[in-house]
């Protein structure tokens, strides 16, 4: 694997996906250096445009042209957040990498507190949203139960109130770059890695321009693919719903046995219950049969192969191939 650090390469490397923010895009890359700035070490801002249908490559693209920090990595569409933010870190070559949405959403401000913490030893630091202003109660009350999911089920302890927002120590970006799996949940991802970690507190803002491309459907979409990448426990319901189904139904064959034998006047009840009986099996059966697809349908994908992401424009990237190649295609086992 490429894990050599170029001579040139920066202490700092940020790295941020883009997908429709041309209006805030400016105001972004003004916020990083009035942070980032005073600092005095050597930083870049890797900007990857997830294949905007708004003039962001282009507003990107000219920032770059006068501002040497700045380098665009452009998708030839979109390809997805998570798919962004791995083709940014695989194209980071910071000694310390920061992730942070470009809508302003995750303060630049916290990231000289993350560089302190990176300083103390930390290999990754979180950063904490200690406030939701702005978020509806659905919305905070879906993640609390997802965290919760997460650390019951996956047995990853997904620290609380993270999001993507992060700093990691080149050791765990190079991990993560190894990472072969193509439904990507990159928290959890990074997460599994178990390096020493530790947490920033921020508050989290209200976008700054545009809105939000996260639906519930996505959210949900998101869940699934988490759980379903690091536990196989959903495959596990089946076994022991089976089991419970199975007991019930002989207990109560042994009931209406008892009622045959001991009640003279037993009448069988309606078509109510058989009715209700079928649906419920059913619908039991028809959520496991689409349990056990979810599976299937993440190991076709793996075996299908196909790079996550296609790359159509470099910015100020003359010199550095991307580590674990420039179009996202799976890392091989082994030497490259
Ligand atoms: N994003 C992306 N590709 C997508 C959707 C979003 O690169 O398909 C970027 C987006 O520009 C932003 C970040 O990912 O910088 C987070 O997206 P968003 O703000 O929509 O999510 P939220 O903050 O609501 O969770
Ligand atoms: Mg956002």
């Amino acid at each position: 694997m490429n894990s050599e650090i170029p001579q040139d390469a920066p202490t700092l490397s940020i790295v941020s996906p883009m997908y429709n923010e041309a209006e805030g895009i400016a105001e972004f890359v003004k916020q990083i250096h009035i942070a980032v700035d005073p600092l005095a070490l050597r930083w870049e801002l890797v900007l990857v445009n997830d294949g905007s249908r708004d003039g962001t490559l282009a507003a990107a693209m000219g920032i770059a042209a006068s501002d040497p920090c700045v380098r665009v990595v452009g998708f030839s569409r979109n390809f997805g957040h998570e798919a962004a933010s791995t083709a940014g870190l695989r194209y980071a070559r910071g000694a310390a990498v920061v992730l942070i949405d470009s809508d302003l959403q995750d303060p630049p401000a916290v990231i000289p507190d993350m560089l302190a913490k990176w300083r103390q030893g930390y290999e990754m630091v979180y950063g904490v949203r200690s406030k939701r202003n702005e978020e509806s109660a659905l919305k905070r009350m879906t993640s609390w139960s997802f965290y919760r999911l997460m650390r019951r089920l996956a047995k990853i302890d997904l620290p609380k109130d993270t999001g993507d927002f992060r700093l990691m120590d080149r050791k765990v970006v190079e991990a993560f770059n190894a990472f072969p799996e193509r439904n990507r949940f990159v928290r959890g991802m990074i997460c599994w890695t178990g390096f020493k970690a530790t947490g920033v507190d921020f508050v989290r803002a209200p976008r700054f321009a545009g809105k939000t491309k996260y639906n519930y459907l996505k959210l949900l979409r998101l869940a699934i693919d988490s759980i379903t990448g690091f536990t196989t426990a959903p495959l596990k319901i089946a076994t022991w719903l089976g089991v419970l189904i199975f007991t019930g139904a002989l207990g109560w064959i042994a009931v209406v046995i008892l009622q045959y034998v001991f009640w003279r006047d037993y009448r069988q009840p309606g078509y109510t219950f058989l009715a209700i009986a079928i649906l419920f099996l059913g619908g039991v059966q028809i959520f496991l049969i689409g349990m056990v697809g979810e599976y299937l349908a993440r190991t076709y994908e793996q075996v299908q192969g196909r790079p996550l992401y296609i790359v159509s424009d470099l910015v100020n990237f003359d010199d550095t191939p991307a580590a674990g190649g420039a179009n996202g295609g799976l890392l091989k086992a082994g030497k490259r």
